[in-house]
């Protein structure tokens, strides 16, 4: 017997459409990329993401076809977002800190129609524009009077375009299972591959990052997320926060210290968004003039390991933060660190403990740790394991890779390497390449990483294993020290030493001048590997 419930297609753009009918006069700020701060509403974004619907669809833009943003966050990127998807089109966005030859190879594996872009991002496109045959036109989401002359293929400045429409439209239904965007994952390795979102999955993922549990952020709350529009879909919150009412603010292209303290303060920000280079930027600018944000509740940090320092600076900000992990192929929520019974009640370092974890998954993403084997590994907080997820918003295949990436029971290999607690609480310890295997056991360079990083004088470490003709690998601790100080390798070495287990210790430090990362900002291990190559280790008997 089937239920007798009505048949309401689960479509991205009911989110917006929702925000605009109940909380329509909701604002969303923006730091322009022209520069003067921008104000808006949802009433006004739904009714300018409709134009940019009647608009693709006069161009022949039709179900299925992809057009690409490449874009900062911005209310214009937002109205694309939900124009494009609002006729079944497949909004895809692009990460624009790739080398030009990743874009070009992504843009043409998707196939992309149109491309939306910033004023910024012009003359890497006009780079590769040739390479780019499927590309009919480009738009550039300025107005007339900042429009540059461009050699891009019928391109038009997003304001005068949109004007073209008069916004007599319906956004068009379709089946819920429908592609609505896609994000390609910047792996270190082999070509990129693109994630591809339905309408369902991106409705149920923002229901799942709407609770308090997870991003947190009610109708009375205003979110800045840093973290980009083409980063994993801003970790949910360009669908969570209209589907709230929650006020938005964008940050544009300014994602340095001094100008994210601005808009924090400024818009009494209540909850933010953003990897942990972004936090360091932030207390790094907050601590030298000694500024407060007396509004600011909670910080959502995650995309790489937050350390437990971060944690506790912002900690005695009186700013609660919210450790996350994810990724692209999750929508890209997988579990962040609340505090349930009885944690909410630890002090000190016990709870910078469990809020250093990368927490417990929402309901929607089920998780489990299995040896090499597949064998299902316990939840004791000591063993380490393979992390593989399930859910409704996690990806079962990549677009156009003919390959099963699922294991018997359903569930997705992450990649990741992690312990799970009693509680459910997750602590990643390596990626499964990253991790170091000592003599038959394994070694987080995570750990060592985030230790090394409390030493006040240390700007960023990285922790990569090395040939060593006993242990087959020890641990080599890369410091890029903060501009103006200084500590020696028996500094670093005897700040780490008593809190780790010994046989952890790194073998050796090397300082260097800049620590490589990826275009999302994580530490590239290929690269310093690479670097590294030659190095043997004082005390390794050939
Ligand atoms: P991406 O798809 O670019 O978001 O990258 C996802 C990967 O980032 C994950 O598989 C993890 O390796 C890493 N990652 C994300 N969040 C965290 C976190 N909080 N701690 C450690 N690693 C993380």
């Amino acid at each position: 017997m089937r239920g007798l419930m009505q048949d309401w297609p689960l479509l991205c753009h009911r989110i917006i459409e929702h925000a605009a009918e109940v909380h329509g006069t909701q604002e969303v700020v923006t730091r322009s990329v022209e520069g003067p701060i921008h104000r808006t509403n949802y009433r006004q974004i739904r009714d300018r993401a409709l134009k940019v619907s009647q608009r693709l669809d006069r161009d022949g833009i039709k179900l299925g076809d992809r057009v690409a943003t490449i874009a900062w966050n911005t209310w214009r990127h937002l109205e694309a977002w939900y124009g494009i998807m609002g006729i079944g089109a497949i909004c895809h966005t692009v990460n624009p800190r790739l080398f030009p030859d990743q874009i070009a190879w992504i843009i043409n594996h998707a196939e992309d129609r149109v491309v939306m872009t910033d004023l910024t991002f012009i003359p890497i496109l006009e780079k590769i524009a040739d390479k780019l045959p499927s590309v009919e036109r480009y738009i550039v989401f300025t107005d007339k009077a900042h429009m540059p002359q461009t050699t891009l293929k019928n391109a038009m400045a997003y304001e005068d375009w949109i004007a073209e429409a008069d916004g007599d439209f319906k956004w068009k239904t379709f089946d819920e299972n429908t592609a609505a965007a896609m994000c390609y994952t910047s792996g270190t390795t082999g070509d990129p591959k693109g994630v591809l979102y339905s309408h369902r999955s991106n409705v149920l993922h923002a229901l799942m990052a709407n609770s308090g549990d997870s991003l947190g952020a009610n109708a009375a709350d205003t979110m800045l997320p840093v973290v980009p529009l083409f980063h994993a879909n801003s970790w949910g919150i360009a669908f969570s926060a209209p589907s709230m009412g929650t006020k938005l603010v964008f940050p544009g292209a300014k994602l340095d210290g001094a100008s994210v303290y601005e808009l924090l303060d400024t818009e009494k920000v209540t909850h933010t968004a953003g990897v942990p280079t972004v936090w360091l930027m932030l207390l790094n600018h907050m601590a030298a003039s000694s500024l407060k944000l007396p509004h600011l509740r909670m910080v959502v940090c995650g995309g790489s390991a937050m350390p437990r320092s971060m944690i506790k600076s912002f900690l005695d900000l009186g700013v609660a933060v919210r450790h996350a992990w994810g990724m692209t192929e999750m929508s890209p929520i997988g579990t962040l660190a609340a505090l349930k019974p009885p944690f909410a009640e630890l002090k000190g370092e016990a709870l910078l403990d469990i809020l250093q974890t990368q927490g417990y998954p929402p309901f929607g993403v089920q998780m489990k740790i299995t040896d090499d084997s597949g064998k299902d590994l316990p939840w004791d907080g000591k063993t380490f394991g393979r992390l593989k997820v399930s859910g409704p918003a996690v990806s079962k295949a990549y677009f156009r890779v003919d390959a099963d990436i699922l294991d018997e029971a359903g569930y997705f290999d992450t990649g990741d390497v992690a312990t799970i607690d009693a509680d459910g609480y997750m602590r990643i310890t390596d990626r499964s390449k990253d991790v170091i295997k000592s003599g038959g056991e394994w070694i987080s360079s995570i750990d060592l990483e985030n230790l090394a990083v409390g030493h006040p004088a240390v700007a960023e470490a990285a922790v990569i294993g090395v040939y060593h003709p006993k242990w087959d690998e020890r641990p080599l601790l890369i410091i890029q020290l903060k501009q103006g100080q200084s500590a020696t390798r028996e500094d670093i070495l005897k700040f780490m030493d008593g809190k780790i287990a010994k046989w952890w210790m790194p073998d050796d430090v090397a300082f260097v001048d800049g620590i490589p990362h990826t275009a999302t900002g994580k530490i590239l291990k290929t690269a310093l590997r690479d670097q590294f190559k030659s190095y043997r280790f004082p005390n390794a008997a050939a």
